[in-house]
Formats: C-alpha cells, structure tokens, sequence
C-alpha cells in the first residue's frame, strides 16, 4: 500500500513538498524537483516560499530574481501531525499566455483598423462631396476602398488559418506530393498577378514529398508570392529541389529571388507574427505579416524545416523548406548512385 502512496506522491502534476516545524524539507516528489530545476534557471530559489511567515494565510506568493523575472507561484497548505504539507503551482506559463493573447488581440485590432479608418473615409467624402469631384479622383477614390477592402480581406483569412492550427483543427492529410507537378500549379495561379515576372521551375521530376496537399500548396503560394511580391516587375524567381545534405530522408525546396533581401538580424523576426521589415517597397507593398508565421507553422506540423539565406553575392533572398521525402528510401538509393 506505501508503494502506491509514493508512486501515486511522484505522479502528481502539482509540487508537493513536506516540512518539519523547523522548515527543512522531509520530502518531495518529481514535480517539485522539476519546478526547482525549471526556476532556477532563472535564477529563482524556490526554497523562499519555506520560510514565508504565516504560509497558511496565503494562497499565493511571487517570486523574483530581483532582475528581470516574477513568477506567481499559488500556494495550498495544511497541517499533517506536527508537519507542513505546501502543494504548489506554477501560475505563470498561464500568464504568459494570457499576455501572448492580450499582445495578439491588441495587434489585431489595430491592424482592422487602419483600413477601416481609412475606408470610412473616403466613402465620407464620396457621399458628402461625391458630386463635386471630377470622374477620376471618383474612381481613384473607389480604388483606394476596393484595396483596403482587399487588405481586409487577406488580413481575415490570415487569421482564421492562424486559428485553424492554433487549436489544431485541420489534420493533416498526408500523400505523396510531386514537387514539380505541385509547384507548377501554383505557379499557373499565381501568373495572372505576376505577368511581367518569370518563374523558373527547375525542380527535378523524381521528388516527391510526403505532405499534406492543401498544406504544401499554402506554404510554397506564400513563399513564391513573396519573392515575387518583394523583388521589382520583370524579375525572376528560381524554384529547385535537392536531397538534404545531412539527411538524405529530407527534400529541400528552395525558392530564390532577386528581390530586396533581408538583413540577417531579421531571419527570425519574420517568421513571427506581424512582423514587416520596414522598407520602401514593404511599404509600398500590401502584406499583414502573418504569412511567414503561418508558412513556418504548416511546414513544422508536418514534421518539416523552414530556414532563410541571402541569395549568394546577389542581392535578394532564399527560403529553403525541407520536408520528408515520399518513400525516401527509394528515392534517394535510386538518386543517390548518380
Ligand atoms: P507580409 O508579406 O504579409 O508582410 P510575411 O509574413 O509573408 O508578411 O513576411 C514578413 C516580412 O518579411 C515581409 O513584410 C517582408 O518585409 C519580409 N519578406 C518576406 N519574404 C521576403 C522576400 N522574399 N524578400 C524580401 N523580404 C521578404
């Protein structure tokens, strides 16, 4: 029976610690020992909750490392003979994200409101003074509307294919994908866009990846989209496809363009949310800075990579997504020889 008292002591999620009069420790199980470990990497001791004064009238307490970190930690307590038996928790992680989602919704709001505002705006003017203008700044109203109506838009559907795998709906269907066959479609979809620039897919016929097929189309519409999007009209953008070098299992796609580039610092501010490089052409480009976001977080739901390089000495950049390949082992002892 004492056996399955300690199993049960060490299996509890909470902290549970157990002190004499005295307030030396008598015992603790795992997650207590966990929790120890996880704020002293903070530089917080834990141990401050033992010598509290009147712990039984608290429910919880802060702790700091009288720098840059405050955890809350909730406190339950009681007697056991002449023994103080402290469950504890760490609320923090919780309030976290709270913040994360209080930052996220802030963000949001501002982001709908800027077209809204200026939407508002020029259909004010349209309907107070729409008759005194002249033919072409009517139109040339009506087309600043349709173009934050179209950034509304995108902004929406962004967001809701962040909610879609933030609360993990939309499993993936996995199958063998051709790259080359796959990649061509979305290029064809995207070339009414992007008439003046040309695609260059050179991706061999053999790879195949084994991918989500909606998924992989989103990811490489967004990274080929980009390239187009942050390089100037008539440029071109090369699409190609290897054996990963360190795990041959792995195909690399890389999109390459020569376009703006982007500054080292910023490899991996962009894959998160909202975040635009502050350029003239980002500015004058339409973007809501989700899309990298929601790319890394496709390719990593199905077990892939997602990385940035410049493009060689040129100027503009490379995004290379590695993702397992279909049936790897035949593909890459067929290839491989070569
Ligand atoms: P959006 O394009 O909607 O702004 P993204 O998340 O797709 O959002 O990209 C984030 C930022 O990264 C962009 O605003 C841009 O500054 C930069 N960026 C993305 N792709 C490229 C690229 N191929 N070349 C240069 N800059 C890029």
């Amino acid at each position: 029976m004492v056996d399955i008292y300690n199993f049960i002591f060490d299996k509890v999620s909470d902290s549970v610690v157990v002190l004499d009069k005295n307030g030396n420790v008598l015992c603790s199980n795992n997650a207590f020992s966990e929790m120890n470990d996880e704020l002293k990497v903070w530089g917080i001791n834990l141990a401050k909750v033992f010598s509290e004064e009147d712990i039984f009238s608290k429910n919880k307490i802060e702790l700091s490392n009288g720098k840059n970190k405050t955890v809350e930690i909730s406190i339950n307590s009681f007697e056991y003979k002449d023994n103080i038996v402290l469950i504890l928790r760490n609320n923090s992680s919780l309030k976290d994200i709270d913040r994360t989602h209080i930052d996220f919704i802030s963000t949001v709001s501002h982001e709908l409101r800027t077209p809204l505002t200026s939407i508002k705006g020029f259909v004010d003017t349209l309907l107070s003074a729409g008759d005194k203008l002249d033919k072409d700044s009517q139109i040339r109203f009506l087309k600043i509307i349709k173009s934050q109506v179209e950034r509304l838009t995108r902004l929406v559907e962004n967001l809701l294919a962040v909610s879609k795998f933030e609360s993990g709906r939309g499993e993936n269907v996995y199958k063998e994908i051709n790259v080359r066959k796959t990649l061509q479609s979305v290029i064809d979809s995207l070339m009414p866009k992007y008439e003046k620039y040309k695609f260059h897919n050179d991706v061999e016929q053999y790879f195949s990846v084994r991918a989500d097929s909606d998924k992989f189309m989103q990811i490489m519409t967004n990274l080929i989209d980009n390239a187009a999007k942050y390089s100037k009209a008539g440029s071109e953008v090369w699409i190609r496809a290897y054996f990963n070098a360190e795990n041959p299992n792995m195909i690399d796609i890389e999109v390459k363009d020569e376009g703006v580039g982007i500054p080292k610092e910023f490899y991996d501010k962009i894959f998160t949310r909202f975040s635009r490089i502050d350029n003239p052409l980002t500015r004058s480009v339409q973007g809501t800075g989700l899309g990298l976001y929601i790319t890394k977080s496709l390719v990593e739901s199905m077990n892939g990579k997602i990385s940035v390089h410049g493009n060689g000495s040129k100027a503009g950049s490379s995004f290379v997504v590695s993702l397992p390949a279909f049936s790897a082992e035949i593909s890459a002892g067929k290839f491989y020889q070569e």
